[in-house]
């Protein structure tokens, strides 16, 4: 075999008969390599069924894209066996460098599918130079294999967290680990009974091991979590009492912003943690901040509120206890109401910061989705929804090119 073969086939891993390289054609003008490959005759192939070596019944031509060369695109051509087993019938043969059924070869998904961890499908597709629909069902097949070997024995503390999509239409709630920071589960909706599919699809789960549940205060949440998980203690982090906390200010801030100019366009100065705010937003906001608005006084609100996480876990509840006795006083109706819905929920809130149940993992796990959604999504939403949320925050095993 002349040297040209001998590298391809040790590049395709082909060490093993029969398998080897026949010819390579080169087409400059076409920005195309073509790798010929085949069997030796009188080969015999494995059933994929019992194991018996079978003669070759038949063959069918195939094609499947590889990895480029250089800056050439690159084919794999061969004879695909179909074998004749004495107890099986006529079974297709798997070839090494390809999955059945798919146009590509293992590296070449594997490489779609390190890149689609890092860019836009769209951007992947254009770069590998192949549909984006093809990038998707990669993308799709990898990670529904991934799913499957998931393990989640090791699941104490599972988080949920409802998300919205299409606009805000659709509610999908998303399960996971706050110890591996993984999005676990994701079912429709966010009913009650959310808790009660995600049991029935996780069959070794044992509701029993987890210790604490941390939400968001839907009572929908609460009561299925008191249904099917009734040794759990439910509990709300950070996280959700600021994602709350920032509900109630931005519903004072819109109803004030209809007669009152200065606070159009103001929006996230209030949202944002005050260390990510720009410098700008920052000037901004201290200049409205110190105006007698409502807006104004909720977001002391929401300050004096954050610094319940910094205090002393020993006097947490007293300051959280001092905290909504000012809500209740404040003759805003929607401090009020924030402050009776934490004063339902001290409890649950108290055992998180005793806990120590690290809420920066749905923050985490919360803002790599939306920017996967942002970047990917399009016209594919709905199709691929679980796909993209389980690639990006999957913490999932997914091929390599090795
Ligand atoms: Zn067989």
């Amino acid at each position: 075999m002349d040297e040209k073969k001998k590298l391809f086939q040790m590049a395709l891993n082909l060490s093993d008969p029969p398998w080897r390289v026949t010819s390579i054609d080169f087409d400059q003008a076409e920005g195309r390599m073509d790798i010929h490959i085949d069997f030796r005759s009188g080969s015999r192939f494995l059933c994929q069924e019992c194991s018996s070596e079978c003669p070759v019944h038949d063959t069918i031509q195939r094609e499947w894209r590889h990895l480029n060369f250089f800056q050439y695109r690159a084919y794999i051509h061969a004879r695909e066996p179909r074998i004749r087993c004495p107890e099986h019938g006529i079974k297709t043969v798997n070839v090494p460098w390809a999955r059945k059924g798919s146009g590509f070869t293992l590296s070449f998904e594997a490489m779609v599918a390190m890149l689609s961890q890092e860019m836009p499908v769209s951007a992947v597709a254009r770069i590998v130079q192949i549909h984006e629909d093809s990038v998707w069902r990669i993308l799709r097949h990898y990670v529904d294999e991934a799913k499957k070997d998931q393990d989640i024995s090791d699941l104490s503390v599972p988080g949920i967290d409802e998300f919205s999509v299409e606009k805000h239409h659709v509610y999908v709630t998303l399960f996971y680990g706050t110890k591996n920071s993984r999005a676990i589960h994701i079912e429709e909706g966010k009913e009650s009974d959310v808790f009660g599919k995600f049991i029935m699809k996780h069959p070794f789960l044992d509701p029993s091991g987890i210790d604490h549940i941390t939400m968001d205060m839907y009572p929908s949440y609460i009561s299925g979590a008191k249904e099917y998980f009734p040794d759990s203690s439910i509990v709300f982090d950070h996280f959700h009492v600021i994602k709350m906390m920032n509900d109630t200010l931005d519903r004072i801030r819109r109803k004030e912003a209809r007669a009152n100019e200065i606070l159009k366009h103001t929006r996230y100065d209030w949202l944002k943690n005050s260390s990510d705010l720009t410098d700008r937003e920052r000037d901004r906001l201290m200049s409205v901040k110190s105006l007698d608005l409502q807006t104004s006084h909720a977001y002391h609100f929401k300050i004096a509120l954050q610094r319940l996480w910094q205090v002393n876990v020993s006097i947490a509840e007293d300051y959280l206890r001092k905290w909504i006795s000012r809500a209740s006083r404040s003759r805003m109706p929607d401090i009020v109401k924030l402050g009776k819905t934490m004063k339902r929920h001290l409890d649950g809130i108290l055992e998180a910061i005793k806990s120590g149940i690290n809420s920066a993992v749905v923050e985490g796990l919360n803002n790599k989705i939306r920017t996967a959604f942002k970047r990917s999504y399009g016209f594919k939403a709905q199709e691929y929804r679980d796909t993209i949320i389980y690639l990006v925050a999957g913490g999932l095993k997914l091929p390599t090119i090795n």
